[in-house]
């Protein structure tokens, strides 16, 4: 079903003249090779494994645990909590702020996604008590459970910037696709700029965050606008990155930096964003610099610009703190990421809660692509758990960017805890150190419907 589905969504665009008849066989054939090793798993020997399963959050990971988990047990018992009226595709988002996706080609309606047989509760999970095996809720009183997935996402941290907040997106032009009406202002904005030129000013975060390529395709669908438009002799763009460096995957990085020196946009390294005078129209930054002893001087800086890009600092949402789950030491503790195994990714304290997705603390790109690794590690260890056998399902940290480098091709970066390049086939025939074509194929055609139709039924 969910393949068919799949198959009527490319058929269109072909008939739309999107993919060519080649190009459709082709990610037929992908997608079905890669259904038909989830389909094996699927039907393999059921566990009869028993216990009462409740996951908090039904997005990318949520859900998709539900669904993987529905297929190999005998007799599930799926909880999922979440508020959200909307499913939302969030890769889409840089779609939707680059022009290439209407607002509405992100979502479905929550209902729609939620696996047949798992029982949802429209509600916010407001604490976990681990010891007591029961999560709270905000109207819905306590749910008690035997298994727990922690899986709802991050939180916007919004205090952390000044003179910004989520109901001001767009004041002063300073825009931000980390959120859906956001993204459709983003394309706007991006578009008039575009006409116009000026400069515009691009930067991300210094937290850990959700797909950290999504600033840069930002920068880079700009530029290309305005190439199009013939206007780069009127433009000034900047990327500020909080990191040490514009990219830090080694197979990846150096085609990255070349693409910003070919069009002259000068990455500063190691700014913070502070702050945004969206009046005056200058943001913000702070240069922190730190020397071979270890010492912290820290520049402040502004720069005024016309359009502005901008990334919100994120943490785990506060439930996640004040239940104890969170790392309380390390580089993952600041924002409260929840302390998983980064291999098992069962919490270290309480082995009847796993965590996957973005709020799981483990060093890792917060991405879908991450999630859909991460997804059998988890199935395979919480059933394992459920059965009282020890879990061996290892994750490697595989996690994957798609970052639009221009209308057309795409820098596909896939890689693990090591920074390793992982590049799957048949991707891996082609040099991915480079943008490719087929990538951008995939990203605007292909990954959208395999993430409806089956990564959120449990088929991939
Ligand atoms: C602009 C942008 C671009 C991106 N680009 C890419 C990309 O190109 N490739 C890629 O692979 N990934 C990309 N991502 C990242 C990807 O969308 C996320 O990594 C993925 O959605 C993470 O899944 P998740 O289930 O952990 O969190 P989410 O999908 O965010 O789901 C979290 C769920 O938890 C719920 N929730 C929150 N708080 C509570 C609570 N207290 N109680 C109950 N439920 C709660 C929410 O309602 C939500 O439904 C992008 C993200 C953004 C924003």
């Amino acid at each position: 079903m969910a393949v068919t589905n799949f198959e009527k969504e490319m058929r269109k665009l072909e008939s739309e003249g999107k993919i060519t008849r080649a190009q459709f066989l082709q990610i037929m054939a992908a997608v079905s090779a890669v259904v038909a090793l989830g389909t094996d798993k699927a039907y393999a020997a059921k566990s009869g494994a028993k216990g009462k399963i409740v996951i908090i959050g039904g997005g990318a990971a949520g859900i998709s645990m539900a669904a993987q988990l529905k297929r190999k047990l005998s007799n599930p018992d799926i909880t999922i909590i979440d508020p959200s009226d909307r499913q939302y595709y969030q890769p889409g988002f840089t779609l939707i702020g680059g022009g290439v996706y209407g607002a509405d080609d992100v979502w479905k309606p929550q209902a729609d996604c939620m696996p047949s047989g798992v029982k949802w509760i429209k509600d916010k999970v407001t604490l976990v008590h681990p010891t007591l095996n029961k999560v709270d809720t905000a109207k819905s009183g306590s749910i008690n459970y035997d298994f727990l997935v922690v899986a709802p996402g991050v939180k916007y941290d919004w205090s952390r910037i000044e003179g910004i907040t989520y109901a001001t997106i767009g004041a002063g032009n300073a825009h931000t696709i980390y959120d859906h009406r956001g993204a459709q202002m983003t394309w706007k904005a991006m578009k008039e700029f575009s006409e116009k030129g000026g400069k515009g000013v691009f930067c991300d975060t210094w937290t850990k965050h959700k797909c950290g390529g999504a600033p840069k395709k930002i920068s880079l669908l700009t530029w290309d606008n305005c190439r199009k438009n013939d206007i780069l002799d009127n433009i000034d763009l900047h990327y500020y990155t909080a990191s040490k460096q514009l990219y830090n995957v080694p197979h990846f990085t150096p085609r990255l930096e070349e693409i910003y020196r070919e069009r002259n946009i000068p990455v500063d390294v190691n700014c913070r964003l502070k702050g945004i005078d969206t009046e005056a129209k200058r943001a913000h930054f702070e240069r922190v610099e730190t020397d071979a002893e270890g010492n912290k001087t820290t520049t402040p800086f502004t720069e005024s610009y016309d359009f502005m890009h901008f990334m919100v600092p994120q943490c785990a949402p506060d439930f996640v703190r004040e239940s104890g789950l969170s790392w309380t030491e390390g580089s993952l503790a600041a924002d409260g990421w929840v302390m998983v195994d980064k291999h098992s990714l069962i919490h270290t304290t309480y082995s009847n809660i796993l965590s996957l997705g973005d709020c799981a603390g483990i060093p890792t790109s917060k991405t879908s692509a991450a999630v859909r690794k991460q997804l059998p590690i988890a199935v395979d260890n919480l059933i394992a758990l459920m059965e009282g056998r020890t879990p061996e399902a290892h994750y490697d940290g595989y996690a994957a960017c798609p970052i639009v480098t221009d209308y057309g091709h795409v820098l596909m970066c896939e890689f693990d805890y090591d920074k390793k390049e992982q590049i799957t086939f048949p991707l891996s025939l082609l040099d991915m150190s480079k943008e490719q074509w087929v990538a951008w194929l995939l990203k605007v055609y292909a990954l959208k419907p395999i993430y409806f139709n089956l990564m959120l039924k449990g088929l991939y």
